[in-house]
């Protein structure tokens, strides 16, 4: 039995689209959704809870399409380091972990998230082979926090070439230590093809907010037959399919080298590339490849600070946009993006092109950036209702409170939700009509405890990964 949830008087931004008014309005929700957004002083529903919308604006939840709960502790962690050096850190950071590590730090996740505005999330778990007790403690976390998200399953069932240091003189006895480490050995397909179905059945669609997707780590460190699998079981239980594409140059000129064509066109060429699939950066991609993931219906999840912090290069996202490209935006983890707030994703998506492009009718605009961050975002977790404010759609809804400096006067709001709120103003959330934040208090979880063990655990796993630190700090002094 559900009771419906007023938020009583507050403006609203129902999407990047619709007129805007400063009308105070009623939303009404029940049952997850919202039932009906009209002028307030209506009859309220009988035994409505009641939150205060008064002096806030009601937006949709940012959709945070690419993240990585296993990093989330890594915020300001090494900030200028090779991508090879990045990802041994991030081995460093997350290898081993015991259940409760896993809870943690999905928790922390989902504390960036709800402290931010991000009602949802396409979380690539884990970045070393995992077990079964894995997908069910991040699973578990995921539910336990309110939030909604899309755990995709990272595989990999060949090397991780990519990433492995080739020039750097390694003392033998880090060397025996990392090639010992059975973690980044390749998980053989016969186990995925029993882990992934059963955790599908186990947690895919559990509280209408969870769902499961299988998730190559990248198509180059997968074979042809795990990618082919993927593509299989995802059109048998209708699932999407998450995967990073193509974030560095080194990644291109490897698919080369492995399929004698570019990555996108070995996707095609194996018949399985179609709008199931989004792909994380994207970063390298050319002409052709574009015209192909159009043509698919593939989407794209730019990681505009990611992809700029780490030195991975420039997504053309321009481009993509104009050859009909349905491109979604992501953090990508706090390894990578520190703070996993899509309001600086956003704002960085509309800015970063606009110095090579000099007619400003070219630029990406607030409202393009909007869009990316909400029902683009949408379509990357194949949730239609989600990123929009209306009848029907999910009450995934944020309240911003308009007494922030940004919000003094409301000029524009798409554009001062993009380019001048940081999320500080952020004090209401709720998530499948659930309320998670109310007056700046998180309600969901106990923040304060996850925040202690968050560094508890800090400290647990720099001694349990000493190896790995040290090993990930030669590659940073001297390899790319
Ligand atoms: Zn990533």
């Amino acid at each position: 039995m559900t009771f419906p949830l007023v938020i009583r008087g507050a403006m609203v931004l129902e999407d990047a689209a619709t007129p805007f008014s400063e009308t105070a309005k009623d939303i009404v929700v029940d049952a997850g959704r919202i039932v009906s957004i009209a002028p307030t002083g209506g009859p309220l529903p009988d035994g409505a809870r009641i939150v205060d919308g008064a002096n806030r604006l009601a937006t949709p939840g940012l959709v945070n399409a690419h993240t990585h709960s296993q990093s989330s502790a890594m915020a300001g962690f090494a900030d200028a380091v090779s991508h090879p050096a990045f990802m041994w850190l991030t081995q460093a950071h997350t290898a081993g972990r015991p259940a409760e590590e896993i809870r943690i730090a999905t928790l922390l996740t989902a504390l960036h998230m709800i402290r931010s505005g991000s009602t949802a999330a396409i979380d690539h778990f884990p970045g070393q082979r995992f077990t079964a007790g894995d997908i069910d403690a991040v699973a578990a976390a995921w539910i336990e926090s309110g939030v909604r998200a899309v755990l995709g399953l990272r595989f990999f069932d060949g090397a991780f070439s990519d990433i492995m240091p080739s020039g750097a003189a390694i003392p033998d006895r880090l060397r025996a230590a990392v090639e010992s480490n059975t973690l980044l050995r390749p998980q053989p397909l016969a186990e995925l093809k029993e882990l992934i179905p059963e955790a599908v059945a186990r947690w895919d669609g559990r509280e209408d907010r969870l769902r499961i997707f299988p998730a190559p780590s990248n198509p180059m460190r997968c074979t042809d037959e795990a990618l082919l699998y993927c593509a299989e079981i995802a059109e048998a239980r209708d699932l999407g399919i998450h995967t990073h594409l193509l974030e560095t140059a080194k990644q291109t000129h490897g698919a080369q080298a492995q399929y004698g064509c570019t990555m996108v066109a070995h996707l095609d060429a194996l018949g399985i590339l179609s709008d199931r699939w989004s792909c994380a950066h994207s970063v390298w991609v050319d002409e052709a490849d574009i015209a192909r993931l159009a043509a698919r219906g593939a989407i794209v999840v730019h990681n505009p600070e990611s992809n700029s912090r780490l030195g991975s290069g420039i997504a053309p996202v321009p481009q993509m946009l104009k050859a009909g490209v349905t491109v979604a935006l992501g953090t990508d983890g706090a390894g990578a993006n520190d703070n996993m707030d899509m309001h600086s994703a956003m704002r960085a998506a509309a800015v970063l092109h606009r110095p090579m492009q000099p007619s400003p009718a070219e630029w990406i605009t607030a409202t393009d950036a909007m869009t990316m961050a909400t029902t683009a975002g949408a379509a990357a977790l194949r949730r239609p209702g989600l990123g929009r404010l209306a009848p029907g759609a999910d009450a995934d809804i944020v309240l911003h409170r308009l007494d922030s400096p940004w919000w003094a006067q409301i000029n524009d709001p798409v554009a001062q939700l993009v380019l001048a709120e940081t999320g500080a103003s952020v004090d209401g959330v709720l998530v499948a009509g659930n309320v998670l934040m109310e007056n700046g208090k998180v309600l969901a979880f106990d923040e304060a405890a996850v925040l202690a063990e968050a560094r508890a655990m800090a400290r647990t796993l720099r001694t349990r990964n000493a190896d790995l630190f040290s090993l990930a700090n030669i590659i940073a002094e001297g390899v790319n």
